[in-house]
């Protein structure tokens, strides 16, 4: 993968995410999420901005940013709203899966147009009986002379409905065991045979979540990653460690939003007789909210260092994700009460907050599954000494 080097066109960038957010975002992010209306606009200028293909290697078209900027994108973009990153996140998920497991025609072929933000995408893993267990998925991709037509119903899946494909993990051998060596990932691009239901959600709106159907959708066999049966979760794993950093950077930029509005709500609101910022049970929720932060956005710098080395980091990944999220949830809360009764209220973003935080613990991998990686680590590494 190819890296953005150059220092100052990386502050360049993240000056144009600044301006982007403040100009495109910022003003309506509040009436397309309230109304839950999909922001194609704003997708749009994430594509001019090149941000479909932030993470994909400069020899196919994209940016190729290390995973240490990418991170501080997503991190600016959160701290505004943070389902604008869901709609370059997951598409770069699936990319990634075909930069790094493809092969050489399919790389050709595929992430040029990726990186172009014309074909624009997600992953789909979880089903509406499992999303933990991934190993107990059951959407089958059969073969037939020229192809694979796959047959089964996906759950959650973000960018289903305004995205023009999926990366879909299927089964390809039901009686391998185990059983996921009877797994591939496969590239289906919209068509007949392909239904999307929209799913209503307690935050995350505005981005399109759906369930995806299907329905004897024929694709060629040429779609299949690496063109190699029986290494889709294999493949799906190594792609969720960024997928993990990235998250964790959502959990950064949500709670920073938290402690930055808390503090500039905590001097102007007046409690007997002065800024309730000069009130220390009001100084202590600030001082923890920043702690929280300030070791959060640590974490993912780590994680983030680890990736880019191409050292394996699920260890580090899960405990950014673990960590950040719950700071994002943590921050929150306190920022509720800070604001009181308009932390309530739908004329601020502290409620918005609240409601989008708790995706975080669930999202990639829910915060249950990180302690049990990092658990796993730390067991086999004292092994391995
Ligand atoms: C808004 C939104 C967007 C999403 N986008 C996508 C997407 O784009 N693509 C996609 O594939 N999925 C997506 N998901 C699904 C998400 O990845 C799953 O919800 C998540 O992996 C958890 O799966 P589950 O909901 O089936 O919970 P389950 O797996 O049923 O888990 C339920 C509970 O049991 C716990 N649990 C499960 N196994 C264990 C264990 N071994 N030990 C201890 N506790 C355990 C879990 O931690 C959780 O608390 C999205 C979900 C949401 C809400």
């Amino acid at each position: 993968m190819g890296t953005y080097a150059d220092k100052g066109d990386e502050a360049a960038l993240l000056d144009a995410v600044d301006q982007f957010i403040e100009r495109d975002v910022r003003p309506f992010a509040r009436k397309f999420e309230a109304d839950d209306s999909y922001p194609k606009e704003i997708a749009d200028r994430l594509s001019q901005l090149g941000l479909f293909g932030a993470t994909i290697g400069g020899e196919y078209g994209g940016l190729g940013l290390s995973a240490r900027i990418y991170t501080r994108i997503v991190e600016r973009v959160s701290a505004c709203w943070m389902s604008i990153s869901g709609i370059f996140n997951s598409h770069l998920i699936a990319a990634n899966a075909v930069e790094r497991f493809g092969t050489e025609e399919q790389k050709q072929r595929w992430l040029p147009m990726m990186a172009r933000g014309e074909m624009r995408g997600g992953i789909a893993l979880t089903e509406p009986d499992c999303g933990t267990d991934l190993q107990a998925i059951r959407t089958e991709a059969a073969r037939d002379n020229d192809g694979l037509v796959i047959n089964g119903t996906k759950m959650w899946i973000t960018n289903s409905m305004y995205g023009n494909f999926l990366a879909v993990l299927v089964v390809t051998n039901p009686i391998a065991e185990p059983r996921h060596r009877g797994m591939s990932l496969v590239l289906v691009e919209k068509q007949d045979g392909y239904e999307t239901s929209k799913l209503e959600k307690l935050g995350y709106n505005g981005i399109d979540t759906g369930s995806v159907h299907f329905n004897n959708t024929r694709v060629p066999a040429d779609n299949l990653i690496g063109m190699e049966e029986g290494k889709g979760l294999q493949q799906v794993l190594v792609g969720l460690e960024l997928g993990r950093i990235n998250i964790a950077a959502r959990g950064v930029g949500l709670a920073r939003a938290c402690l930055e509005e808390s503090i500039a709500y905590s001097q102007l609101r007046k409690a007997f007789g002065k800024p309730i910022c000069n009130h220390q049970a009001i100084q202590f929720k600030l001082a923890d909210m920043a702690t929280r932060l300030e070791a959060a956005r640590l974490l993912v710098e780590r994680a983030a260092h680890a990736y880019d080395d191409g050292i394996r980091c699920d260890m580090e990944a899960g405990m950014a994700k673990l960590f950040a999220s719950e700071a994002a949830i943590q921050n929150s809360i306190e920022a509720m009460r800070i604001h009181g009764a308009y932390g309530y209220s739908k004329e601020y973003n502290i409620e918005r907050y609240y409601r989008d935080a708790p995706l975080l613990a669930i999202g990639e991998g829910t915060n249950e599954l990180q302690r049990i990686i990092i658990a796993r680590q730390l067991i086999e590494k004292s092994k391995a000494d």
